[in-house]
């Protein structure tokens, strides 16, 4: 029975955990749970799993929730509310799925405590990977991957060491805009980001997926959980979304994972890991599937990739900046600011005018994930 901490519990990544929880009632207990805003889905939540602590966002919905649930689960607020339930003392492992960078402090907060972590939000390990793996290492926890393209990396790497890699295929179904035409990005709606063709998730992550951004995110996020160079992190656009990512090793030979997409299946291997736990949930029938094709991917279409790649190989602090004035620049598309193409626009512009630390600290990151976010706002 593993104890576990649900960062993010009302969001897309959160319900699909939530159903593993169902689906395992034996191997998985829900000891704490954190949302932001969405009390109700909370509360309905608390009565299901009976968590020993939960937290939200805002201090007056927190107190709100606490009138009504009394002392049991006891109810925190805020980042404060975040890192306690981070360091609650009966978790074995905390699953951060919080949108954006709020996760980094409860994620450190974990490390620091003992605990393993498995992480969805990739905005992590883009800004601090290095300094999350180094605190990994030296209080002896695990990262664990939750993203689909890492578990599958992952679950191919299998304990084998960096060298004997010779590339990571990040696979990427190309999102809505595979075969657009460039003269139509311009003119890319919200409704239209918003449509992806295998996945259905979150807002941001769902913008991300059209600009592509989040495969470069992915890229960076590969490069640290991996301990590997950028340049040995490739991307091949594959439409099914079937193949979740390879490695091909020294000899040639390539491992790939599969399976239908369904995010539970990531979820539930980095929660029950080492072991592989029966589940009924996910059937993949190839023949059905018929076909797994592969294309090069257009840069010139989707600039994301090569941005994040210039970000990666210089590291310190240009991929925080590229993260943040994504953040930044994806909301502003969404609130009607900004055209589809002025989201890589920002990125290509801040990352331009950023002066980059190269072995940067904590304070550093932050300053310039703050730097980025006032450079990227619509003025
Ligand atoms: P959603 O937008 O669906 O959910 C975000 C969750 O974070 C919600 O539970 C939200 O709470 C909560 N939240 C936001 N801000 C705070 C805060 N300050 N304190 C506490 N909780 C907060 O996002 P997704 O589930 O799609 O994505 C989450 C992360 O996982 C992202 O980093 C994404 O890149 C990554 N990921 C997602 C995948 C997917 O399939 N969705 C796949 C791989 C990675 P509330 O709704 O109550 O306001």
């Amino acid at each position: 029975m593993k104890n576990v901490v649900l960062l993010g519990s009302t969001g897309s990544i959160g319900t699909s955990t939530t159903k593993v929880a169902e689906d395992l009632p034996d191997q998985i207990r829900l000891v704490g749970l954190a949302a932001g805003n969405n009390a109700e889905l909370l509360l309905r939540q608390i009565r299901k799993f009976q968590p020993e602590a939960v937290s939200l966002a805002d201090p007056e919905r927190a107190a709100e929730l606490r009138n009504i649930v009394g002392t049991t689960p006891r109810v925190y607020a805020g980042t404060e509310g975040l890192v306690r339930l981070a360091t609650l003392p009966s978790a074995d492992i905390v699953l951060i799925a919080i949108v954006g960078t709020a996760g980094l402090q409860p994620a450190l907060a974990a490390i620091r405590a003992g605990k393993d972590i498995a992480i969805a939000s990739k905005e992590i390990l883009v800004m601090a990977g290095e300094i999350v793996m180094a605190e990994a290492r030296k209080y002896g926890v695990r990262v664990l991957a939750v993203d689909s393209e890492h578990s599958a990396i992952f679950q191919c790497l299998d304990g084998r060491p960096p060298g004997s890699v010779r590339r990571l295929w990040l696979t990427a179904s190309g999102g809505p805009f595979r075969q657009l035409p460039k003269e139509e990005f311009a003119s890319i709606t919200l409704e239209q980001a918003l449509k992806h063709p295998s996945w259905v998730m979150g807002t941001k992550i769902t913008i991300d997926s059209a600009t592509l951004f989040n495969k470069g995110l992915e890229m960076i996020e590969a490069r640290w959980l991996f301990d590997i160079e950028i340049d040995r992190v490739k991307v091949v656009v594959h439409p099914q979304s079937v193949i979740h990512s390879m490695v091909e090793f020294i000899d040639g030979s390539i491992l790939a994972q599969l399976s239908t997409p369904d995010m539970c299946l990531p979820i539930q291997y980095a929660l029950t890991y080492p072991e592989r736990v029966a589940s009924e949930r996910v059937q993949t029938d190839l023949a059905r599937i018929g076909q797994l094709t592969f294309e090069e991917l257009d840069d010139d279409r989707f600039p994301a990739v090569n941005l994040a790649r210039e970000a990666g190989r210089t590291g310190g602090t240009l991929p925080a900046v590229l993260n943040a004035a994504n953040e930044v620049a994806v909301a502003a598309f969404c609130q009607g600011q900004i055209p589809f193409t002025g989201i890589t626009e920002t990125v290509a512009r801040v990352m331009a005018a950023h002066k980059t630390l190269v072995h940067p600290t904590l304070e550093d990151i932050m300053n310039a994930d703050a730097w980025a976010r006032e450079a990227a706002r619509v003025k």
